[in-house]
């Protein structure tokens, strides 16, 4: 689904953060992406929304060359982007009214998508994320977990078949973080679902990453690769394997490339 081929990035005036890197994704796998900060996560997964273009080398997105954000792309970031005077509901509705004024991407006519339509996508998702009882509240009146709930429900009612998700739940409580963590995984037993979550944690690599991609301070020249077979299934916290995969992705971090 994504290929990257002899991906080169660098910003203005600076080294590059990637170099000839070659990295493959297939679709419906769950990928985590560790490293320690500054390595380049972030870089790496606006590369692969499309919002960043590469100096050198191809991102490829089923099959074709990325030019601009492709729309069954969603992408979920730490700090939630909600627009502080929409409500929950009016924020979880964003993308899709968006949608239907511009068209599913910008080249095509406008999708001729009556608001009823758009609620009625929207109410799923608003009861699925437990949102219902504050689907009226403004974001600076809920609390950050119902936040990054809204950017969640936000993302999914768009039908995305990419996930991304930039440390999405780094500022959340442990409760909160852990629900959020099995409803990533819930969605997924669901199908048709392929997730790249970007983190600094090894646990949340482990438990989210079926396969983790270990990065490490730039350049990046190759893919480190650490197998995580149980990964990304419910009921894979704290087992033997889990805790050896921690294991090994500690040593990857502090290891040489
Ligand atoms: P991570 O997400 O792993 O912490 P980033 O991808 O955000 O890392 O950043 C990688 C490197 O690129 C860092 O050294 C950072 O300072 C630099 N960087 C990030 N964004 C920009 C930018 N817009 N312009 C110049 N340098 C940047
Ligand atoms: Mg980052």
């Amino acid at each position: 689904m994504i290929l990257l081929e002899k991906l080169t990035f660098a910003y203005p005036g600076s080294g590059p953060i990637f170099q000839a890197f070659d990295w493959r994704v297939k679709r419906g796998e769950a990928w985590a992406v560790l490293g320690p900060s500054g390595c380049g996560k972030t870089t790496l997964l606006y590369l692969l929304a499309g919002l960043l273009q590469p100096t050198g080398g191809r991102c490829l997105v089923d099959g074709q060359p990325l030019r601009r954000p492709r729309p069954r792309t969603g992408l979920i970031l730490q700090d939630y982007g909600l627009l502080p005077w929409a409500t929950v509901r009016q924020n979880t509705a964003l993308g899709l009214r968006v949608r239907a004024f511009y068209g599913p991407d910008d080249r095509h006519a406008p999708a001729d998508e009556p608001v009823a339509d758009i609620e009625a996508r929207v109410d799923p998702w608003i009861e699925r994320l437990g949102l219902a009882a504050v689907q009226d509240h403004y974001p600076g009146q809920i609390s950050g977990g119902q936040r990054q709930r809204t950017a969640i429900a936000r993302t999914l009612a768009l039908n995305p078949d990419l996930l991304l998700m930039d440390e999405p739940f780094a500022s959340l409580d442990a409760p909160t973080r852990e629900a959020l963590q099995e409803l990533v995984l819930e969605l997924r037993a669901e199908g048709g679902l392929t997730t790249v979550t970007v983190t600094h944690t090894i646990e949340e690599a482990a438990l989210l990453g079926g396969r983790v991609l270990v990065l490490g301070p730039p350049p990046n020249r190759r893919a480190r690769v650490v197998e995580n077979p149980g990964g990304a299934q419910r009921g894979y916290r704290g087992t033997p394997a889990f805790q050896r995969t921690c294991e090994t992705l500690r040593r990857a971090l502090e290891g040489a490339p």
